[in-house]
């Protein structure tokens, strides 16, 4: 079987536009390009639609009634299915994640909470509120909820964390087929993003190799460290190849977890103030979770002298905006 022949549906806004990013060069220290798949949709934008795409279509093809997904307290993923699935006329369950950033571990957060938490809610997913404890055992959790929902009479599939396996991250093999048709002749130095599960990354490592985009990307870990994303995007990979046998090996993959910062959604005052620079400087807005540190990671790798100055870098914004909205009293006086 090909990627080709896998059924997708269509729910992003593509292509998504390829931008010369000039009011970063000085902050990031290199040429810096933008895929903007912040902008794959209207509320439901960012770069799990493009997972989605894949995963769903799969859930329909199945015949599926339910989709069961998982994530932190203001997991972007889980709010791009939430709206995705209610378009599609399917039922959402999120198991999410109780305890991240100031939340407390042992009761579900406020109805208050906003950002991503509202769209859910608005969306009218089911949201299951899960610990930390649990959520190591997120998978586990979600089978025998399934299980549960099957006995009942619906029909469940379940989406893995972020959309990460080898067939939501064939979404990203395609949308580098779309940056290839966009950016003319020259391949770029290096790609960079933000990493939270891996499928963004493996999915770019092989249709950065598949279409000759670049020979290098960059993974900014925003959460765990880099031997354990390492290991998760070869797995995605190699799931990703046996999906698709016509996939390459992928482009070089290098994990960097020097910019997680303090933790999961949480950023110290060096990266807020880059965060702000950043905005300032190109009109774009970066998230205190991802694509903030994503950006302050590169700046940092060319510092380092790990990417050179003169290179042509292309920052995939993956999205983020109601994960920072959700942030706004840890920005004080910087906004
Ligand atoms: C999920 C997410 C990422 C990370 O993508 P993965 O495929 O999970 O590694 C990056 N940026 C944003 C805004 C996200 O929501």
């Amino acid at each position: 079987m090909t990627g080709a022949a896998l059924p997708r549906t269509t729910l992003a806004h593509l292509p998504t536009p390829l931008r010369r990013a000039a009011g970063l060069d000085a902050l990031v220290g290199a040429e810096v390009w933008v895929k903007r798949d912040d902008a794959t949709g209207g509320a439901e934008a960012g770069n799990k639609i493009r997972k989605l795409e894949m995963l769903l279509a799969a859930a329909q093809a199945e015949g599926a009634d339910t989709v069961l997904t998982c994530g932190g307290t203001q997991s972007n993923h889980a709010r791009a299915t939430a709206l995705t699935c209610a378009a599609l006329g399917l039922r959402a369950v999120l198991f999410l994640r109780r305890g991240d950033g100031t939340s407390s571990d042992e009761a579900p957060p406020p109805a208050s909470v906003g950002g991503n938490v509202l769209l859910d809610r608005l969306a009218g997913a089911e949201i299951r509120w899960i610990s930390r404890a649990e959520y190591t055992r997120r998978n586990e959790v979600m089978a025998s909820a399934q299980e549960e929902l099957r006995a009942a009479g619906a029909k469940p599939y379940v989406v893995p964390e972020g959309g990460s396996n080898g067939l939501g991250a064939l979404g990203y093999v395609e949308a580098m087929r779309e940056v290839k048709e966009q950016m003319g002749d020259r391949p770029f130095d290096v790609i960079a993003a933000a990493c939270g599960s891996g499928g963004t990354a493996a999915g770019i490592a092989l249709g950065a190799a598949r279409h000759g985009v670049a020979k290098e990307t960059w993974a900014f870990a925003v959460c765990d460290d880099a031997k354990t994303f390492e290991t998760a995007i070869a797995r995605i990979v190699a799931e990703a190849r046996a999906l698709d046998p016509s996939l390459p090996a992928p482009a070089k993959v290098r994990v960097c977890d020097r910019a997680r910062g303090p933790a999961y959604g949480v950023m110290d005052d060096a990266q807020r103030a880059f965060l702000a620079s950043a905005v300032r400087a190109s009109g774009l807005v970066f998230d205190p979770v991802y694509t903030g540190k994503a950006l302050y990671g590169l700046s940092l790798a060319v510092r380092r002298g790990d990417i050179p100055p003169s290179a042509r870098a292309l920052f995939v914004h993956t999205g983020g905006l109601p994960g920072l909205l959700a942030q706004a009293a840890s920005f004080g006086e910087l906004a």
